[in-house]
């Protein structure tokens, strides 16, 4: 499976629309401290449908949208802040390895300054549970993910088996049958307390 391209616009420090085109096997991305690197691998883990604000190091949602500069000295003018960010992640699927009968497929997420967040499949807007379905399925056989962020390698040495259980799970797939399984417990809570009713109206 095939990354193709990153778009980004409004999303922290990428006031202007952003493509990034991945032609080859191997991406580097350079740059000196503070220009956005991380800010990168945190929009890919964002649209692929992270919740916790602390992976994005930001307290709320409105911390992901381009806050505004102001005009520099230099002469580079001011660009105003933004009601809205959105990154767009799209994947060659002309091999078929997703299951869906597209040969691109474009995972998108925007959120807006009142923390709504919205998701996207091929232009299509759906559940942030369609997408985490997806990811997971994708997570299956040669074609899953990995996401490293800075300091995590230190971390993962010092989980706990508890921890560490989770992050094996996760390289492993299994995530997409946890899911399954709480949606199943859930269904069969609910199928319980419908029988209680039914019941104690028979009685
Ligand atoms: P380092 O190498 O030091 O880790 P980096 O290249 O990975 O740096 P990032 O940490 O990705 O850089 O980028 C941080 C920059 O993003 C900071 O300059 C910060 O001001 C900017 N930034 C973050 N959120 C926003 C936002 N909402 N609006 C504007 N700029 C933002």
């Amino acid at each position: 499976m095939h990354l193709r391209s990153l778009e980004l616009s409004g999303f922290k420090s990428f006031a202007n629309s952003t493509t990034l085109t991945f032609p080859s096997r191997i991406t580097a991305i350079v740059g000196p401290n503070g220009s956005g690197k991380s800010n990168i691998a945190e929009a890919i883990r964002w649209v692929l449908g992270e919740q916790s604000m602390k992976a994005l190091r930001g307290k709320k949602g409105e911390d992901l949208i381009w806050n505004g500069s102001p005009a520099s000295r230099a002469g580079r003018p001011s660009i105003p802040r933004m009601g809205k960010a959105s990154v767009t992640l799209r994947f060659d699927n002309t091999e078929g390895n997703i299951a869906l009968d597209f040969e691109e497929v474009a995972i998108a997420r925007k959120i807006f300054r009142d923390g709504i967040n919205e998701y996207f499949l091929n232009d299509s807007q759906v559940r942030l549970r369609d997408i985490v379905e997806l990811i997971a399925r994708l997570g299956l056989g040669e074609t899953k993910h990995n996401i490293i962020g800075q300091g995590e390698v230190d971390w993962m040495l010092l989980a706990s088996p508890l921890e560490r259980r989770d992050i094996l799970e996760e390289a492993l797939g299994l995530r997409v049958y946890q899911l399954k399984k709480n949606e199943t417990e859930r269904t069969l809570n609910a199928t319980e307390d419908n029988l209680r009713q039914a019941e104690a109206l028979l009685r």
